[in-house]
């Protein structure tokens, strides 16, 4: 049977628990392993000798490795290629905000530079979008929440991370026991990272969003809109036939109601599919009922097969000051960068190993400073 991984925190609590080990232990060797990379289990110090005799049986500290590293020429975005047990590629990507001088509106910043990671929860994704690359691929399979929190595991030895979003590889509301246990693995001991700083992008899974703010409260949610109206959302992404808009909203406002938190709105801009006046009014008019960032996604080409062309500044910023002026939606428009490293999500394992392709707009409006403002 295939090791498991140690970040699997479902597993090793059962096993832990079978064997009557006390789960306090857990989190000390998650530590170890954060800090010691390449260590064995007998080297972790002060553990139950049934700990060592269990790890080694059932146990790797590292079910995935880091296959190649890519940074871009600004040193502001660094793309790890990270290979999994079953021979898959998933893409995980720190971006470092303020790397050089860690401000905040010329400010020092609070604590210091911080890195943000953008995860990635499937191989794949059988949501079909027709402007993600992602999407082009279909399915392959799900990540164990090992494997997720391994690519923060592997990051961190790269960087300090703040914050994290699952905008990666995969629709990870389909992914949901996993994204949920390697959240709680996040938010706790050793790694600590606040819900807050957590993002979770979806595409608009209905029933998982109804339970998520009970399961893990006080993350960020960003929904992948991307048109105000149901049969622009059909043409786009065939998930919405499942998730009609209507739907989704109604489930968006009983989320806000319980989680009293802003939602974040993502909208790729595809020129004369999305990004007409009518429809920043209709876009305008739906959000109106809610708290809201909306974050303009300038639209990445995925090769030449795409149908799709990316909308003008002209027009982006149209759109963004009809959200804005009329409608007083603070709207943002996403920053691309790392593109020479193809620095984003979901888009360079399509093309493994060796050619690089376009890639996704990285999530780089930074949530923690439209948080602060
Ligand atoms: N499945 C989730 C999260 C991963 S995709 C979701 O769809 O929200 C992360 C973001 O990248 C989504 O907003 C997605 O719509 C966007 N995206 C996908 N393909 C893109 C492309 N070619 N150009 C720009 N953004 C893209
Ligand atoms: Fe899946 Fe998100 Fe890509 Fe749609 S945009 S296909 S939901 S990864």
């Amino acid at each position: 049977m295939a090791l498991k991984s140690v970040f699997d925190s479902s597993v090793i609590r059962a096993e832990f628990d079978k064997a009557g080990i006390n789960n306090r232990f857990i989190p000390l060797i998650w530590k170890y392993v954060i800090q010691n990379p390449d260590c064995d289990w007998e080297d972790i110090p002060s553990l139950p000798s049934s700990a060592y005799t269990l790890l080694r049986a059932k146990f790797k500290a590292s079910t995935s490795v880091v296959h190649s590293v890519f940074e871009s020429n600004d040193g502001v975005t660094t793309k790890l290629l990270i290979k999994l047990q079953n021979g898959a590629f998933v893409e995980s990507v720190i971006m470092r905000y303020d790397s050089s001088l860690g401000k905040l509106n010329g400010k020092p910043r609070p604590g210091g530079p911080r890195s943000t990671l953008c995860v990635s929860s499937q191989v794949g994704c059988k949501m079909g979008c027709t402007f993600c690359a992602t999407g082009t691929m279909g399915f392959k399979n799900n990540l164990s929440s090992g494997e997720i929190v391994e690519q923060l595991v592997h990051a961190s030895r790269l960087s300090t991370i703040r914050n994290i979003v699952f905008m990666g590889m995969g629709e990870p509301l389909n992914n949901y026991s996993s994204l949920v246990d390697a959240i709680r693995v996040m938010t706790a001991s050793p790694f600590q990272i606040s819900p807050r700083k957590i993002t979770v992008s979806t595409v608009g899974i209905i029933h998982a969003i109804n339970k998520l703010h009970n399961d893990v409260p006080n993350l960020n949610l960003a929904v992948s809109l991307h048109a105000p109206v149901q049969d622009i959302r059909c043409q786009i992404m065939p998930a919405a036939r499942a998730f009609p808009l209507e739907k989704l909203m109604n489930a968006l406002q009983e989320y806000q109601k319980k989680s009293q938190q802003k939602i974040f709105i993502e909208y790729i801009m595809l020129d004369g599919v999305n990004d007409e006046e009518q429809h920043a009014h209709q876009l305008g008019k739906l959000l109106e009922p809610f708290q809201v960032v909306v974050n303009l996604i300038p639209f990445n080409p995925i090769g030449s097969l795409s149908q799709f062309i990316t909308s003008t500044n002209q027009k982006v910023t149209r759109f963004q000051k009809i959200l804005r002026d009329i409608y007083d939606i603070r709207t943002t428009v996403r920053k691309e960068m790392g593109q020479d490293i193809s620095g984003a999500c979901g888009q360079l394992v399509v093309n493994l190993p060796d050619k690089r392709s376009i890639s996704n707009a990285a999530p780089l409006t930074d949530i923690e400073d439209i948080r602060r403002q």
